[in-house]
C-alpha cells in the first residue's frame, strides 16, 4: 500500500482568471522546494497529491513543504483499491487504538456499492470491533479517520490535518526589494511580506573595513534561509564606507543614522527599479530605536521618489519579533555578534525626532548625487 502526501491550499481568495495563474506558481514553488527528491505532483480538484516518492523522505519532504507558501493543510495518506477490505486495512493503521473517534467519509465514486453515511458506518463498526479501548463520539471526537474515494477506483485513508505555511505562494504578489541588515527585524520582516505572496530581492549595505568580512557572510547566511521560504533571492551589497566618513567628518554626528538612512532609501529605490522590485521593505518597528520615530520614518521616506516602503513590523514588540524569528530558524543567526554598518561613527546622542529642514540643513553640507553615484559603482549580486 502506497503513501501519498495531500496538499491543500486556501481557496479563498481564488476567483475565475486568477486561479490558474495561483495554480501553476503553486505549483512551480513546491517543485522548486522538492528539488533533488524523487516525487511526482498530480492537481486533483482543489488540491494536489504528491506520489511516487521514498517512504524515508517523508520527513524530509514534510520540511520542505512547511516553508512553501500557499500551503494551507497537509496529509499523510495511504492510497489503496476502492475496496472496503483495502479501506479497512489501512483504516486500522491510521486509527490509534484508544479514545474516542469517528470517520468521515467522502464518496466521489458515485459507483462505490455503499453510500459514504454507509461506508463510515461500517468502518466504524470494524474500528470498535478491533479496538477494545475505543468508542465513537460524533460530535468532539479525540481522532477523525478521513476517507476519500475518488473517482478514480482509489481511495484515500488519513488521519491528521498537518498545518501548512499559510499565506499566498511566493510570486503572486509582485516583488519588493529587502533592506536586509543582519539583525533579527529584517528577515523577519521579508519572511512575512512573503508570506502574502511576494517575491524578494535583498540590499544589504556594509561599511567595509570598518565592518567585517563575516559581517557580509552571516547577511548572506540569513538571506540564504529566508530563500527556502522565497524560492530563492538575490542579494544586492553596496559599500557605504564613504557615505559614512563624509557624513562623519561633515554633518553634526547626531544626525548619522538618520543621514545614512536617507543614502541607503535612495539607494535601494535605485536598485529596485533596475531589478524590478514594486516596493522597499524594512525591519524597522515603531519607537522601537531613536531612529526609528514616525519623524525618523519621515526624513528617510522623503526621499523615496516612488515606491511604496513596507514596514511590516511596525506594530509589533520586540518579542513578539524574536519569537517569529526562532519559528523561521533566523535568530541564531542573527544574534551572532558582527557589528552592522549602523553601528560605526554612532554618535553618543542620536537624535530622535529629527525635523525635516535640520535634516536638509546638514545634508547640505555632502554631495548627495556623487556619493550616491559611487556607491553604486560598488555594486556586488549574490544569487543565491
Ligand atoms: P534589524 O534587526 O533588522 O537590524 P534594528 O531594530 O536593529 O533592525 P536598525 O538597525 O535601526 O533596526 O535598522 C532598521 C532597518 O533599516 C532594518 O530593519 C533594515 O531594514 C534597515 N537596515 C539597517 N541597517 C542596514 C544595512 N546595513 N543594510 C541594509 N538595511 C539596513
Ligand atoms: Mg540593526
Amino acid at each position: 500500500m502506497e503513501k501519498v502526501i495531500i496538499i491543500r491550499y486556501c481557496e479563498l481568495y481564488l476567483k475565475g482568471k486568477n486561479r490558474g495563474f495561483f495554480e501553476r506558481i503553486f505549483a512551480i514553488n513546491i517543485e522548486k522546494a522538492l528539488k533533488g527528491i524523487k516525487h511526482e505532483l498530480h492537481r486533483q480538484s482543489g488540491r494536489y497529491l504528491l506520489e511516487g516518492f521514498f517512504e524515508d523522505d517523508i520527513s524530509l519532504i514534510l520540511s520542505k513543504l512547511n516553508k512553501v507558501f500557499g500551503i494551507h493543510t497537509l496529509s499523510v495518506a495511504y492510497k489503496v483499491p476502492s475496496e472496503l477490505k483495502n479501506i479497512y486495512e489501512v483504516a486500522e493503521l491510521v486509527c490509534p487504538s484508544s479514545g474516542t473517534f469517528k470517520v468521515e467519509t467522502h464518496r466521489a465514486d458515485k459507483k462505490f456499492p455503499l453510500n459514504s453515511m454507509q461506508i463510515s458506518a461500517e468502518l466504524g463498526g470494524m474500528l470498535l470491533d478491533y479496538y477494545k479501548d475505543l468508542s465513537v463520539d460524533i460530535h468532539e471526537p479525540q481522532f477523525v479517520v478521513n476517507v476519500d474515494v475518488r473517482e478514480n477506483g482509489t481511495t484515500l485513508v488519513f488521519g491528521e490535518f498537518l498545518k501548512g505555511a499559510g499565506g499566498m505562494p511566493v510570486g503572486t504578489a509582485g516583488k519588493g526589494l529587502l533592506l536586509i541588515s543582519g539583525g533579527i527585524d529584517s528577515p523577519v520582516a521579508g519572511h512575512m511580506i512573503a508570506k502574502r505572496g511576494m517575491s524578494i530581492d535583498c540590499i544589504h549595505f556594509h561599511s567595509y573595513p570598518y565592518t567585517n568580512m563575516q559581517a557580509r557572510e552571516k547577511v548572506i547566511e540569513l538571506a540564504k534561509i529566508l530563500s527556502e521560504y522565497t524560492c530563492g533571492t538575490t542579494v544586492h551589497i553596496v559599500k557605504v564606507t564613504h557615505i559614512q566618513e563624509e557624513i562623519h567628518k561633515k554633518c553634526n554626528g547626531e544626525y548619522m543614522v538618520t543621514l545614512l538612512r536617507r543614502f541607503m532609501m535612495r539607494i535601494a529605490e535605485k536598485i529596485a527599479d533596475s531589478c524590478g522590485a514594486q516596493c522597499l521593505i524594512t525591519g524597522e518597528s515603531l519607537g522601537q530605536v531613536a531612529s526609528q520615530t514616525v519623524e525618523g520614518m519621515t526624513s528617510s521616506n522623503s526621499v523615496i521618489e516612488h515606491l511604496p516602503v513596507l514596514r511590516p513590523l511596525c506594530g509589533f514588540d520586540k518579542n513578539e519579533i524574536i519569537d517569529r524569528s526562532k519559528e523561521i530558524g533566523t535568530y541564531e543567526t542573527s544574534i551572532q555578534p558582527y557589528e552592522d554598518c549602523c553601528t560605526v561613527f554612532l554618535p553618543k546622542h542620536p537624535v530622535t525626532r529629527p525635523k525635516l529642514s535640520d535634516v536638509l540643513a546638514e545634508e547640505s553640507k555632502l554631495d548627495v548625487q556623487a556619493l550616491v553615484d559611487e556607491a553604486m559603482s560598488t555594486l556586488e549580486i549574490v544569487k543565491l
